[in-house]
């Protein structure tokens, strides 16, 4: 999607960082005195939320800028911080949760990159280890064609020793990244899918092949790399297809290279099920055989879901025997069933992240 309108709150200022966003976008920002000029300008839309892709807001994060990862009732947590630099996403997934979960969403651009550094300096002088990504609203590289902020905090994080950051993303924008003196203290990460469901369910994303290729890019520059299979959509032979994903990510990078590979399967709150049925009216996705979970989203009937995850991992294990796995909010029997073990522990699955972070990421290892 291309964006075409530029709102910015009138208090913020033209200042190298917004000048920057302006000139990318070659667009001239419209002053507004609070939000609701951006509401009205989406709501208004036949399709506010294909509009909503198309406007953006430049605006202060009112909230906290470092916070923990919500994670999901009943489901193991993994102790993840999120950095909270916009919300919502230019690309179109037909899955996605940030279609539900804004009202109404708005494409926002956290003005100020400065007041990430004393939040950021208070995290990094902790006697921990933390892993803090800013793909939980938004796509993490959709701002590395229009914004400074992603350079600002691989540079950021590049000076310290007790936190990772993850950039979680579907395109390929990494071209400001590359020459960067990261210190190895960023991982790129990308979210993974079939070619059958990248090409019917993530409009405007890369594809397959060129995400895999720019992460080989980033490997030759030293950044460590993430991968996410995450979600994993059930269809006649996805099995096979998904194991062609797991070759194909290990024809172009090194499995000592990747900190982690998460695996959650494709879930999602009853009310984005009309929001999919209007806005992708040839998509099969929401049709499977799901079923209530304990966290009120509906998930694929359990056998399903542990049938293709033994799968999975048992293809990456071929390709990659110590690479760390985990599960994206996943229950102690799929656990069980599938990777041999459940961390009874609160924390023990953060802390199994945490050692390959360190390991991966020149991190302290005193803070473990
Ligand atoms: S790339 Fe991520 S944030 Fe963007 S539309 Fe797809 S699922 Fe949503």
């Amino acid at each position: 999607m291309k964006i075409t309108r530029l709102f910015m709150d009138a208090d913020i200022p033209l200042d190298d960082e917004t000048q920057y966003i302006c000139s990318k976008l070659k667009l001239t920002p419209e002053m507004v005195s609070d939000s609701q000029a951006v509401y009205d300008a989406v709501n208004g839309a036949k399709d506010p939320i294909s509009a909503a892709k198309t406007l953006l807001y430049i605006t202060r994060n009112r909230g906290a800028v470092i916070r923990e990862c919500p994670g999901t009732s009943h489901y193991t947590c993994c102790d993840y911080t999120i950095l909270h630099t916009g919300t919502f996403c230019t690309m179109d997934c037909s899955y996605c949760i940030l279609q539900a979960y804004f009202h109404p969403p708005v494409l926002q651009y956290f003005y100020g990159l400065d007041s990430f550094v004393s939040p950021l300096d208070h995290t990094f002088s902790q006697n921990k280890i933390f892993r803090i990504g800013t793909g939980e609203y938004t796509d993490s590289l959709i701002w590395e064609k229009i914004s400074q902020g992603p350079r600002f905090l691989v540079e950021k994080f590049a000076k310290q020793s007790n936190s990772l950051l993850e950039l979680k993303t579907k395109t390929i924008n990494v071209a400001s990244l590359l020459e960067l003196d990261h210190n190895g203290k960023t991982v790129l990460a990308w979210s993974v899918n079939t070619p059958e469901v990248i090409g019917s369910e993530e409009k405007g994303t890369a594809g397959l092949a060129s995400r895999l290729e720019t992460a080989k890019r980033c490997e030759a520059k030293g950044y460590k790399l993430a991968f996410h299979f995450d979600p994993l959509v059930i269809y006649p032979g996805c099995e096979e297809d998904y194991k062609k994903v797991v070759h194909s990510i290990f024809s172009h990078v090194r499995p000592d290279n990747v900190v982690w590979i998460s695996i959650g399967s494709f879930r999602f709150m009853p009310q984005l099920k009309s929001v999919i049925e209007n806005r992708f009216p040839s998509s099969t996705i929401p049709y499977g055989e799901f079923i209530l979970g304990l966290d009120n989203k509906m998930r694929y009937f359990k056998p399903l879901r542990i049938h293709l995850y033994k799968i999975l991992i048992d293809t990456i294990r071929e390709y990659a025997p110590n690479v760390v796995l985990y599960f994206c909010m996943e229950d102690e029997e799929v656990w069980e069933k599938c990777m041999g073990y459940f961390s009874k522990k609160e924390g023990e699955l953060g802390h199994l992240l945490d050692k390959s972070a360190v390991a991966h990421c020149k991190l302290n290892p005193s803070f473990l």
